[in-house]
């Protein structure tokens, strides 16, 4: 079970855990979620399951034109009649009515499940055995969309999503993701080609919670803001010779600009070793997150918690040989565990 809910359990951590973690084996849990945001101002709290099919199968039909693979199974009926849908051989209706029949089916019942049991909190209730049949939103929900989180849980679900969808699609797990650094995106290697998966900013920042990694102030990865959060290399890029992978996942956190690149900021420098610690814990945690951030890290960094660590400190060494002294937050604002 993942430390999220335990250490700071408020609504949008809940949602995060059921959004970032998990095992899935198919997007809808995505689809579902980004329905959800979309319906959360009609001006009732019960949706019916014809009213939740539009917006569903328009985001899957969306998916689907990137990424034919939206799920691990062989085949699935409702995605062949999205498939149709999006060739034109069926209408809106008939895409409609297929998925209320068909494209539920395991999704309201499993979405607020993380790692085999149900989250404390729930977000609908499932009355699909009333004589109308459909969701009924909560309290929680609704606090939920009015908090400032909401506006970074948005993209992050979208992020989540590409990163999922990505893994099957192209085999990610296999190719590993790397940063790039101009376009701040994850991509992978296909056949030598560069396939960008998603935003780096987004898929880090529900792990972070909304976190500076190094102060915990408060960051934001929505577009435009005055703090939106820099994507930094724990480890600096300029020593990329010296620690393998260093674009990987495991060497990316998110900063707020001050502690990345305002007065005493970190800039190119080593962190200090009392950072390498969280960074180990906060990979620790991206552990619990499946496919492919799981499988990349461990490849980049090693199968064994004892091993991941052994990396760490090895780069360290390597890191303080080159860089002789390391940074430090001068006056952190508060304590945070990941
Ligand atoms: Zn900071």
């Amino acid at each position: 079970m993942s430390r999220f809910y335990d250490v700071e359990p408020s609504l949008d951590n809940y949602w995060r855990s059921i959004i970032l973690f998990g095992n899935n084996v198919a997007s809808y849990k995505f689809a579902l979620a980004c329905s959800l945001y979309e319906l959360a101002n009609s001006s009732n709290d019960f949706i019916s399951l014809e009213q939740l099919a539009g917006p569903f199968s328009r985001h899957i039909c969306e998916h689907l034109k990137e990424a034919p693979k939206q799920t691990t199974a062989k085949s699935s009926r409702f995605l062949a009649t999205c498939t149709d849908f999006n060739l034109g051989k069926v209408d809106q209706d008939y895409l409609c009515a297929q998925t209320v029949r068909l494209g539920f089916q395991n999704v309201i019942d499993a979405f607020h499940n993380v790692n085999r049991r149900e989250v404390g909190e729930r977000f609908f209730m499932d009355e699909r055995k009333m004589a109308n049949k459909g969701i009924r939103l909560t309290d929680n929900f609704y606090t939920l969309m009015a908090s400032q989180a909401i506006n970074s849980i948005k993209p992050e679900t979208n992020a989540r999503w590409r990163l999922v969808e990505s893994a099957w699609q192209l085999g990610v797990s296999k190719n590993l993701m790397e940063h790039d650094h101009d376009s701040k995106q994850l991509f992978t290697r296909l056949n030598d080609r560069r396939v960008n998966i998603t935003s780096s900013r987004d898929s880090l920042n529900g792990y972070q919670k909304g976190r500076c990694f190094y102060c915990f102030g408060h960051i934001t990865i929505e577009s435009g803001k005055s703090d939106l959060a820099d994507v930094d290399h724990f480890f600096p890029w300029v020593i990329r010779e010296h620690v393998p992978a260093i674009n990987g996942i495991w060497n990316l956190v998110l900063a707020c600009q001050s502690c990345n690149r305002g007065e005493n900021g970190k800039f190119t420098q080593l962190p200090h070793i009392d950072y390498l610690d969280r960074l180990h814990a906060r990979n620790e945690y991206f552990i619990n997150s499946h496919l492919p951030i799981r499988e990349t890290l461990m490849q980049q960094t090693g199968k064994t918690e004892a091993l991941r660590r052994a990396f760490l400190q090895s780069s360290y060494n390597q890191a303080k040989v080159q860089l002789l002294h390391s940074w430090k937050k001068p006056e952190p604002r508060g304590f945070m565990n990941f």
